[in-house]
């Protein structure tokens, strides 16, 4: 492979690595008479929905970047060397990749050089070289520029799998702020253009179990409201829309109208799938702005009532960059945030939680101690013990230490005969956390007192326990591994 396109792919892919759909190898091997090489530049790992590790390679169009967003290292402003494919270049590079077997797709990023439609445009053609010209059938997940036109966004979406938008910021106070040359129309515009298309194609995939019932246009469901900022509604007309497929909002409803003014372009047809058929997803960046827990999950959750993604990223802000406006340089990467938002947005998609609920006690961040699903039950307790042999699916979801899949298999087994207490372990059921909220034939588990703070320090203290196991050397791995811990951690590209 030609030097110069690997001195880019150098200097591309370490600019890719902040963003966080997927993560970085970051391992170079060479091929010492066994098989197979590993690459530091830009390969990456993610998860499909069906738990497949699939290698992906991770790089930046470019890094020529005419905008200065105070959170990037790939600001006008920073002083570090750049560089660009062209398209052919690109397209060559990835096909040469897939043919080695070193990866199985591409994650294509970019800055803005120039203007959003001139490095689109040069993706664009990039994709298209891979798609028709070297028959490339992998996964191909696009960053789309805010403020591209119609037309090369639904060009990028016939020859991408998957689109992101990234939102970046929380709030409108924090993207004006930090990314002032971003603006929340150019943001939200591609977004539901690409709702749009995907329900136009009916091939709209959306978050998880819980939105997919709910309506698209209702004021309430956008990005509306003190948490966020982004719009607020100017007035609301009585009725709403008659059709949940109908996405486009009347006009004067909110204080962005013009980002519902813009006219449809007139497309082509095309059949089911054809388009973005893994849908789309976007990042925000966790601790640069001054955003509470609140303020990110809600704008998460309106995200996913309004545009219905496939899900939302979040990127614990590494401070690399000395700025009034952000976080001092020395402080440390908040991951563990990270992780609780995570869990945090995993029950709003898949157990039925709703901001409000996981914040009812007034507090405006989650519990960096307990997951949010313990933290919620412990201040629910009025709501339990509940009986499994008698519970809902709904009900029994509420239940820490019961996922999707142990829910499932208790409502099963309860059609041929009573849950006994040891069936719960068998079912995958994590009995350490769910015998204090479970009655099983109406007898109750627990072994500790059926107050709040009781229960809660138990947890605790089996959790960190369950910690100091993972730096056991003695013996056998003891981490209690659940469907639900494990879905938590699972990230799908
Ligand atoms: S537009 Fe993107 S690449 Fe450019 S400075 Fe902003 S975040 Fe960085």
């Amino acid at each position: 492979m030609e030097e110069i396109i690997m001195q880019k792919l150098k200097i591309l892919a370490d600019s890719a690595k902040y963003d966080v759909s997927c993560s970085s190898s970051g391992a170079s091997r060479h091929n010492n008479g066994r098989m197979g090489n590993a690459h530091a530049a830009g390969i990456c790992h993610s998860w499909g929905s069906d738990g497949r590790c699939i290698s992906l390679l991770k790089v930046l169009f470019t890094n020529k970047c005419e905008y200065d967003c105070e959170y990037c290292i790939n600001r006008r402003s920073n002083d570090f060397p750049r560089a660009a494919f062209e398209p052919d270049e690109l397209a060559r590079l990835t096909v040469e990749f897939y043919r080695r077997n070193y990866i199985e797709g591409l994650f294509l990023s970019s800055a803005v050089e120039i203007s959003p439609d001139h490095t689109a445009e040069k993706i664009l053609q990039c994709l298209e070289l891979l798609r028709y010209k070297y028959g490339f059938a992998g996964y191909i997940h696009a960053k789309i520029i805010p403020g591209v036109s119609q037309e090369i966004l639904h060009r990028i979406g016939l020859v991408a799998d998957r689109l992101s938008v990234n939102i970046e910021m929380p709030s409108s106070k924090s993207l004006q702020e930090l990314a002032p040359q971003k603006k929340p129309k150019q943001i939200f515009a591609p977004m539901r253009q690409i709702t749009n298309t995907l329900i136009e194609h009916n091939s709209l995939v959306g978050p998880g179990t819980m939105f997919k019932g709910q309506q698209l246009n209702t004021p309430e469901h956008y990005l509306s409201g003190p948490e966020t900022g982004f719009a607020k509604p100017v007035h609301q007309k009585a009725g709403g829309p008659k059709d949940s497929r109908d996405f486009r909002a009347p006009r004067g409803m909110f204080s962005l109208p013009e980002m519902w003014e813009q006219e449809s372009i007139q497309l082509p047809a095309q059949k089911k799938g054809s388009f973005a058929a893994a849908g789309q997803t976007t990042q925000m960046i966790i601790g640069a702005g001054g955003e509470s827990d609140k303020s990110i999950l809600t704008t998460s959750e309106n995200l996913y009532r309004a545009f219905k993604m496939k899900r939302v990223y979040y990127s614990a802000y590494i401070p690399l960059i000395k700025s009034p406006k952000l976080p001092d340089i020395h402080t440390q990467v908040p991951l563990a945030r990270e992780h609780r938002i995570y869990q945090a947005d995993w029950l709003l998609r898949f157990y039925g939680f709703t901001v409000s609920e996981l914040f009812q006690d007034g507090s405006t961040d989650l519990d960096p101690d307990l997951d949010p699903k313990v933290t919620w039950a412990i201040r629910n307790l009025d709501y339990f013990p509940l009986e499994v042999n008698t519970a809902s699916y709904e009900q029994l979801m509420r239940i820490p230490g019961i996922g999707d899949r142990s829910a499932k298999r208790i409502l099963r087994q309860r059609r041929y005969s009573a849950v006994r207490f040891d069936d719960l372990k068998k079912i995958g059921v994590v009995i350490k956390r769910a015998k204090y909220f479970i009655l099983c034939c109406g007898r109750y588990y627990g072994d500790r007192k059926f107050e709040p703070e009781v229960i809660r320090s138990s947890i605790l203290q089996m959790e960190s326990g369950l910690q100091m196991s993972m730096f056991d050397t003695s013996g056998a791995p003891s981490i209690e591994t659940s469907q639900e811990s494990q879905d938590v951690g699972r990230l799908a590209i």
